[in-house]
């Protein structure tokens, strides 16, 4: 198998410790922080912490179904964040990786025509992403293997795509 980018969970804590450090440092102060489900999360509650955002917002868009398996676009699955909630707010969007980018593209755009500002951090964005997020831990080309998802789900469900 071709190498792949390993982050652990210690790693982890690093990585968002490092991210949410350079978005204080920019000096962007959000109002709250919008996680793509499922992976963002856990981004986003170790922004939510450090960076002292007690406001945390969810939205579900599905793309992948397994490595480097894509559906056609990106969709937004229910229940979409009601725009009102993010209406003229400094949004800190906030997922696990840009790889083609169309995600966070999707997230972005449905904030626009709302939010006051709209900015984007990931644990790691490939060279390829049509959205430059302006936090970034680490660039790669990689696939990556995420602690939250490089082992199999304990239960097994109808359909369900395995990662390794
Ligand atoms: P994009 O829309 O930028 O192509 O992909 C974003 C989503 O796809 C990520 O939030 C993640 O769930 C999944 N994804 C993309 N690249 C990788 C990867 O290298 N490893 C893993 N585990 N998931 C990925």
């Amino acid at each position: 198998a071709e190498e792949r980018e390993e982050l652990t969970w210690e790693l982890f804590g690093t990585a968002s410790r490092d991210l949410a450090q350079a978005v204080a440092d920019d000096g962007f102060e959000p109002d709250l922080i919008l996680s793509i489900a499922r992976g963002g999360l856990f981004v986003a509650g170790a922004l939510g912490y450090a960076l002292d955002v007690k406001n945390l917002h969810v939205m579900n868009v599905e793309f992948y179904t397994g490595v480097d398996q894509r559906l056609d676009l990106p969709v937004m699955l229910p229940p979409v964040p009601n725009v009102v909630d993010l209406t003229k707010k400094k949004v800190l969007v906030a997922d696990d990786v840009a790889d083609t980018g169309a995600t966070l593209k999707l997230v972005r755009d449905f904030c626009a025509d709302h939010v006051a500002e709209v900015r984007c951090a990931v644990v790691y964005e490939k060279p390829r992403s049509e959205v430059k997020c302006e936090y970034v831990w680490k660039h790669t080309d990689r696939w990556i293997n995420f602690p939250w998802s490089v082992q199999a789900p304990v239960v097994r469900r109808e359909g369900q795509v395995l990662d390794a």
